[in-house]
């Protein structure tokens, strides 16, 4: 089946009693048994599986093309849960551009005896020079946020391969409808469903694919269920809702995207956009390789340096200044401000997460707070 079909009819069951065409939320926390014991269903207890939360994994495991999918209670959980398949003692090699949050998880699982460094993955030599006889883990994440910086995901798959590591790709900015890691030779494919799976800013969840059964995904799932960092069977059912529109929300904000990235690139107020459809970004050749569109995210430096980024934040008036992305509407965020005094980003940088508003409407609200 074609990614449209899976996104709309994946996972989906018939309902047996009223013939619901939508499906039923099933609340329900723990299942019932027959009189000799045996379980009337698949289900037992929903920490450890839910007729909604196995929709979800069911969908975006045929999605991403993997053989298994865990549902989190979040971006971080899911990734917080990869981390932990390691033991202590191992290294995870991570990109220099990440989402904070991520690079400040892994560093504190320090604690825990992991170890971390990170590199500019998207530069072979100096991802070459950093990989350690006891790296078991390449943690890629392209485009990276909030650069936008592109990883050869085929050739960090080769490399890994030599050392013996895992490789796996938090693909949230591109979502499968535009990058299949698995079908790349990653191991796991890694979301937050916060963003474009649940679409409308209105639910938390984190998604893991493993590429096949075996002793990583048998893990996940050990620590999904023990842990029990789970997604509530609403929160399942509007992550699934929201994967039905995934295809085509996430070309229209593609499409925007490229229309903002080229209208910005030519903006005399504008020092450099960060958007890997352009083809001065240093990532475009891969990016045309490996992706199937450029994504809905972009970021941009202001020639007037951090003053003129807050003047254009503050004269933005279609754009909902708020973190976060990958919803219907626009928005935007001096990225600086939101890492904290640790950030790593430009002082002048915006960053855009690009909504289903007519991206006319959108341009015309940059072009008017663009003006000095
Ligand atoms: N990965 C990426 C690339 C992100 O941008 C984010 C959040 O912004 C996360 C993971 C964390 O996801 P969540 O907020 O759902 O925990």
């Amino acid at each position: 089946m074609q990614i449209e079909t899976i996104a709309v009819r994946g996972g989906h069951q018939e309902d047996p009693a009223f013939g619901a065409v939508a499906p039923s939320i099933h609340l329900s926390t723990t299942f019932a048994r027959d009189s000799q014991g045996e379980l009337v269903g698949p289900h037992t207890y929903t920490r450890s599986g839910n007729p909604n939360r196995s929709a979800l994994e069911e969908t975006v495991a045929a999605l991403e093309g993997g053989d298994r999918g865990l549902a989190f209670a979040s971006g971080m959980a899911a990734i917080h849960a990869v981390l932990q398949t390691l033991s202590p003692g191992d290294h995870v090699l991570a990109p220099d551009d990440i989402y904070h949050g991520s690079r400040d998880l892994i560093m504190d699982m320090a604690r825990w005896g992991l170890q971390a460094s990170f590199a500019d993955l998207s530069n072979p030599e100096a991802f070459r020079a950093a990989l350690q006889p006891n790296t078991r883990m390449i943690f890629v994440e392209t485009p990276s946020n909030p650069m936008l910086q592109i990883t050869d995901i085929a050739w960090v798959v080769r490399a890994a391969g030599e050392v013996g590591a895992l490789v796996a790709v938090d693909n949230t900015w591109a979502t499968p409808v535009l990058q299949r890691p698995l079908e790349l030779g990653a191991d796991l494919a890694l979301h937050s469903s916060t963003k474009y799976f649940g679409g409308h800013s209105d639910v938390m969840g984190g998604m893991v694919v493993c590429r096949q059964e075996g002793s990583t995904a048998e893990r996940l799932a050990s620590l999904q269920h023990g842990a029990g960092a789970v997604p509530g069977p609403f929160d399942s059912w509007l992550i699934r809702r929201g994967l039905m529109t995934l295809p085509v929300r996430v070309r229209a904000q593609t499409d925007s995207a490229m229309h903002l990235a080229v209208f910005l690139h030519r903006h005399p107020a504008v020092a450099r956009v960060h958007y890997p459809g352009l083809p001065g970004h240093p990532g475009y050749a891969v990016a045309r390789e490996q992706m199937a569109g450029f994504g809905g995210m972009l970021s941009f430096e202001l020639a007037g340096g951090e003053t003129a980024a807050a003047a254009v934040l503050g004269k933005l008036q279609l754009f909902s200044r708020a973190t976060s992305l990958g919803g219907v509407e626009s928005l935007v965020e001096h990225r600086y401000k939101v890492e904290g005094p640790h950030g790593r980003t430009p002082k002048n940088l915006l960053r855009i997460s690009v909504g289903l508003e007519n991206p006319a409407d959108l341009m015309e609200d940059l072009e008017n707070a663009l003006e000095p």
